[in-house]
C-alpha cells in the first residue's frame, strides 16, 4: 500500500493529476537522501564531485532504461517545455536549409502552448504547418500525410494530449516521417507513467519528459535524442559550462534528478496495475456523473484515451462557475498553463467545439493517490454543483 501524501490529502480532492502529480513519498525520500548526503557539484574533479557523477550516472541509465534509450541519448532538463524548445528552437534549420533539404515543419493543432509558441516564433524563416485532429481529438494521418513533404524538417506530434487525454497514432507519424527524411519530435510529457514508452517502437528522434507529470519533483525533464546530440542536428539554446554533451548548461539539480530516476523505477514496477485501477476509478466517474446529469458529453470517449482523464461538457455550465463552487476539489477548465487565459482552450476549439462549449469543459483526472470514496465524492459534489449553477441559469433567463 502507497503511502498518502499528507498536503494533498489535508487540503481536500485533488484531481488535477494532468497539471502535475504530487510527488510520491518515495521519491521525496531519495531526493531527501541525495540533497543530504552528495554534496559535489557533478563537474568537479574530486571525490565529491565524482560521488554526485555516479548518482547522474545512475539515474541516466534508469531513465534511458525505462523508455529503451541508452545513457548517451538522455539530457536533463527542467522539464517537457525547455526540451520542447531545445528541439524546436535549437534546431539546425539554418544548414539544412542551406542545402535547399527544407523550409517547414509540422505540428498538429492540439499541441501544448510549449510546442505551439516555439514552432510560432520560427515562422519569419519557415513555413509551420499545422494538422487538423478529429472531432475526438486524434491527429488526421491522412491530412498529416498529405501536409508532410520532401521539404519538411521536423514533425512534432505528442503521444498524448493533456487537456483531453487522446493517445496520438505514433508509430504512424513516425512511419511518415520517416518516409520523407523529416525528423519526428515527440512530447510525451502526458504519456509518462500512464503508458508504455519505447523511442524504438515508436520510431521517434526526439522524446521530451517531465518527472512531475509522474510522481516525480518539479523542475526536472528529460530530452532522448536518437543516436546522442552529435548525431542529430541541434544545437544547445542555453550556453555555458557545456554539461550535458554541451546540449544543456547548467549545474545538474543531482536530488531531482535522483528523484526523477525514483519516479521511473516505481512506474516499471507498478505500470500495469496502477493503469487498470486509474481506469476503472475513471470509467466510474464518468458513469456516475453520466448516469445523474442531462446534457453532458465526455469528450474523445470514442477513442484510445490515457487512462486517467476526463474532459467533460455540460451545457449551460462554464467550468470556472462549478470550479470556483468547489474549491476543496482540484479540477480544472483547461490545461493549467492556459487557466486564468481568457482565450478558450485551442484544443477544444480544434475538435470543433465553439467557444461558449470550451468554456463548459472540466477536466478530472485521477492518479496514483486518488481513493474510490475520493472519486465518489467529488462525482456527488459535481452533480449536485452542475444542477444548481443550471437553476441559476433557468432563473436568470
Ligand atoms: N507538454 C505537455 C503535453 C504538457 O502537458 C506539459 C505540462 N502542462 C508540458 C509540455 C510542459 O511540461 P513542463 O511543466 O515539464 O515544462
Amino acid at each position: 500500500m502507497v503511502r498518502r501524501t499528507g498536503g494533498a490529502r489535508d487540503q481536500g480532492i485533488y484531481l488535477d493529476y494532468h497539471a502535475t502529480t504530487p510527488c510520491d513519498p518515495r521519491v521525496i525520500d531519495v531526493v531527501k537522501q541525495v540533497s543530504e548526503s552528495v554534496v559535489g557539484n557533478p563537474s568537479s574533479p574530486h571525490r565529491f564531485g565524482g560521488q554526485a557523477r555516479d548518482v547522474i550516472d545512475d539515474a541516466r541509465e534508469t531513465v534511458a532504461d525505462h523508455i529503451g534509450a541508452t545513457p548517451g541519448q538522455i539530457v536533463f532538463t527542467s522539464g517537457a517545455t525547455e526540451c520542447n524548445n531545445i528541439v524546436l528552437r535549437g534546431f539546425k534549420y539554418s544548414d539544412l536549409g542551406g542545402t535547399g533539404r527544407g523550409d517547414n515543419i509540422v505540428i498538429s493543432e492540439i499541441e501544448h502552448k510549449s510546442v505551439v509558441k516555439p514552432a510560432r516564433s520560427l515562422e519569419d524563416d519557415l513555413e509551420v504547418r499545422t494538422c487538423p485532429v478529429t472531432k475526438d481529438g486524434v491527429v488526421n494521418i491522412q491530412k498529416l500525410e498529405d501536409m508532410v513533404d520532401e521539404r519538411t524538417l521536423i514533425i512534432s506530434i505528442q503521444a498524448a494530449n493533456n487537456e483531453i487525454g487522446t493517445i496520438q497514432p505514433i508509430s504512424e507519424v513516425a512511419t511518415i516521417a520517416k518516409s520523407y527524411g523529416a525528423k519526428f519530435h515527440c512530447d510525451a510529457a502526458q504519456a509518462l507513467g500512464r503508458m508504455e514508452i519505447d523511442v524504438e517502437k515508436w520510431g521517434v528522434d526526439f522524446l521530451s519528459l517531465s518527472a512531475h507529470k509522474a510522481y516525480g519533483p518539479k523542475g526536472i525533464g528529460a530530452l532522448y535524442i536518437r543516436g546522442g546530440p552529435d548525431n542529430q542536428p541541434v544545437d544547445a539554446i542555453v550556453l555555458g559550462g557545456g554539461q550535458e554533451m554541451g546540449i544543456r548548461s547548467g549545474t545538474l539539480n543531482v536530488p531531482a534528478i535522483a528523484g526523477f530516476a525514483e519516479a521511473c523505477r516505481l512506474i516499471r514496477d507498478c505500470l500495469h496495475n496502477e493503469v487498470r485501477t486509474l481506469r476503472q476509478l475513471r470509467d466510474e466517474f464518468e458513469k456516475e456523473i453520466c448516469s445523474r446529469v442531462g446534457e453532458v458529453d465526455i469528450i474523445g470517449n470514442g477513442t484510445r484515451r490515457l487512462p486517467s482523464t476526463t474532459n467533460m461538457w455540460f451545457d449551460q455550465v462554464e467550468a470556472q462557475a462549478i470550479m470556483s463552487r468547489l474549491p476543496n476539489i482540484g479540477i480544472s477548465s483547461g490545461s493549467a498553463c492556459e487557466s486564468g487565459a481568457i482565450e478558450p482552450s485551442h484544443v477544444l476549439r480544434a475538435i470543433g467545439l465553439s467557444r461558449d462549449s470550451a468554456y463548459q469543459c472540466l477536466r478530472v483526472a485521477v492518479g496514483r493517490f486518488t481513493t474510490e470514496q475520493e472519486v465518489a465524492i467529488a462525482a456527488d459534489r459535481i452533480v449536485e454543483e452542475v444542477a444548481a449553477v443550471r437553476r441559476l441559469t433557468v432563473g436568470s433567463g
